[in-house]
């Protein structure tokens, strides 16, 4: 830094720190740029033009420095970097033949992806998070090609991760290290015919799809639907995430009220160890409903070697007390990633890989009516306090339930543009939607009608679908939720939370309180650099060239600089609006 320092002082035309920029500064870019990378890599001439630029920089500087010791100490750095640049490439390419060497004789030449396109592709997950490139993108043709491909991978010293549909919102699929192997399960796709079968445990048979890994969960969804039957993983992100993706996050959705989550419907699972071997999972006992209504989960591993058919010791129980899979009052905790050491599920890929599972399937209710309540007073615990009154009413309701519950909160529903159905002409505060499911369409009209009840006694109106278009209808504002949320960085946060649900409006009123807190100390921080700005600053600093001074410029200037500072001042002095002296300037 202290040559730097000197350096910049004795600064003479600037030219040789030009220079050094630009070197530099390639280096970085193509070092971010995969597209380059594969052109200089490709093209040997590129690579040797652009070297031969390089240095001759340097030289030029050497030539321009005069025997200066702290121009030759920095050209020394910047020679260094631009050698350990030039060797990068033949690392890469012998890199990329050893791994050729290696995953040939497993997979197809076309399964082995190192194209600036593919890596560009991996890059980052649902987060946006980008921190390296991958090395190499792999894409298995089939199970048996994942636990080689694995067990190669690791021959090679590579980190591996596996990648469903990306939309991920941990980060977890993003890689942190250059030499990553993404193994994309994309082409295990195969879902299984919907069947019936005895599970370990379960007296009568029970009804069953299986599926790979890398299966779209819409498209499960489909398949048990043709057959009549309900697929219940069903996150918002249906149409673009995997079963392996599913299982690795335990996902959730709006029928997780009703069944659960994907643990709460997972019959077996299989998947490859990091060594490369196998591993079988099978619940035992299965109470063909939600995992915590047990008090304890029992689950059966069986191990196999590398052939995925030979036994590896002896199977394994596991007993789990559900309270450890699910802290009691939460949906699904999801700090805990151990659960109870029960393999794959909620680990985030980091245990093995996922190739396929079975699941449970469950029985369409005959009648849904969808309800959406609309609220508009500005007292978020009345409004709130529905959610939990809804959930206990339907909770305890013996031939209706609820299958699907969804909190629209104000900000979401002003960036979806809602449409409200009220007859009125502001947007709601908060918005419900909930499917009430049961076999008797009396019953559930009833309790749909109470649901509504219960919202009117807290300030809120609430509206009833019965056919499918009119449900389909209302549903829709919560799909444009996933749409939007690619936009909604600016206020929403991307984290997995879990509450307890009477907890909902404080939780609320807690982000919203550090929003308008964070807002408000951005707000001051500028002022506050623009008033000491003004302050000492006179009238030519803001001369502009080309522009005539006037009496009338220099009146505007001298008017803002001194409301700036007035604004300034009061706003310092009233401190936050949370204060209890604060008095609005
Ligand atoms: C718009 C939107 C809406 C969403 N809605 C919901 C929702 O309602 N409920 C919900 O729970 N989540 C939701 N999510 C989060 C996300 O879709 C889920 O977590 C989903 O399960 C991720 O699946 P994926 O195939 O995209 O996995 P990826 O993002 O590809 O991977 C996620 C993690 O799982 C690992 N992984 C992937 N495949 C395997 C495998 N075969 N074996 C082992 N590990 C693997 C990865 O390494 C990574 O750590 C939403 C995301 C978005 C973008």
């Amino acid at each position: 830094m202290d040559h730097l320092d000197g350096l910049r002082v004795s600064r003479k035309t600037g030219q040789s720190a030009k220079m050094l920029l630009e070197i530099l500064g390639d280096i970085w870019m193509i070092s971010r740029n995969p597209y380059l990378q594969e052109d200089l890599l490709t093209n040997s001439d590129h690579l040797q033009s652009l070297l031969e630029m390089m240095n001759q920089r340097t030289g030029r500087i050497i030539a321009r420095a005069e025997g200066n010791a702290n121009v030759l100490q920095l050209v020394a750095s910047a020679t260094e970097a631009v050698k350990s640049f030039a060797a990068s490439f033949p690392k890469t390419t012998a890199l990329r033949d050893r791994i050729f060497q290696a995953l040939l004789p497993v997979t197809s030449r076309d399964n082995i992806d190192f194209s600036g396109r593919g890596r560009v592709a991996h890059v980052t997950d649902a987060t946006d998070w980008r921190i390296e490139y991958p090395f190499v993108v792999l894409t298995p043709d089939s199970e048996k090609e994942v636990a080689l491909l694995v067990s190669a991978c690791i021959r090679l010293g590579l980190t591996i991760i596996p990648r469903g549909g990306g939309t991920c919102y941990t980060g977890s699929g993003v890689p942190i290290y250059a030499d990553t192997a993404i193994i994309n399960m994309e082409r295990l796709d195969r879902v299984g015919s919907v069947k019936e079968m005895a599970i370990p445990g379960v007296v009568e048979p029970v009804t069953v799809i299986d599926t790979e890994a890398g299966a779209i969960t819409g498209q499960v969804a489909e398949a048990a639907k043709k057959a009549g039957f309900v697929f219940a993983v069903d996150p918002t992100s249906k149409n673009a995430c995997t079963i392996g993706g599913n299982v690795a996050m335990n996902a959730g959705g709006k029928k997780a009220v009703l069944w659960g989550t994907t643990l709460d419907n997972l019959i077996s699972w299989r998947m490859v160890t990091p060594d490369g071997e196998w591993l079988e999972v099978t619940r035992l006992n299965h109470n063909l409903g939600k995992i915590h209504d047990q008090p304890e989960a029992a689950f059966q591993v069986t191990r196999y070697y590398a052939d995925g058919v030979s036994q590896k010791g002896e199977i394994e129980q596991l007993l789990i007390p559900s309270a450890e899979i699910r802290k009691p009052g939460l949906g699904k905790d999801v700090t805990n990633k151990f659960l109870g050491g029960l393999p794959g599920v909620q680990k985030e890929g980091c245990d093995g890989l996922i190739t396929s599972a079975r699941f449970l399937l469950h029985i369409e209710p005959k009648t849904t009516h969808t309800v959406c309540l609309e609220f508009f007073g500005a007292d978020l615990v009345l409004a709130v306090g529905a959610i939990v009154e809804i959930k206990n009413y339907l909770d305890n309701h013996k031939l209706a339930g609820c299958a699907g519950l969804e909190h629209l909160d104000e900000r979401y529903v002003k960036a979806i543009g809602y449409n409200t159905k009220a007859p009125r002409g502001e947007r709601p505060k908060m918005v419900l939607l909930a499917d009430i499911v049961g076999d008797d369409e009396e019953v559930v009209a009833q309790a749909a009608a109470e649901v509504v009840k219960l919202a009117a006694d807290r300030a809120g109106e609430g509206f009833i679908a019965v056919t499918p278009e009119g449900r389909k209808r209302f549903w829709a504002d919560r799909s444009r939720t996933a749409a939007i949320a690619a936009h909604t960085n600016a206020f929403k946060i991307n984290e997995d939370i879990v509450i307890p649900l009477e907890k909902l409006a404080e939780y609320s009123a807690g982000v919203e309180r550090i929003n308008i807190e964070q807002s408000i100390q951005n707000k001051l921080a500028m002022a506050q650099e623009v008033a000491t700005f003004i302050e000492s600053s006179s009238f030519s600093d803001f001369f502009v060239q080309g522009y005539p001074s006037s009496q009338e410029g220099e009146a505007i200037v001298l008017l803002n600089g001194r409301w700036l500072t007035a604004f300034w001042k009061k706003y310092k002095n009233a401190g936050s609006p949370y204060s209890p002296h604060w008095t609005a300037p």
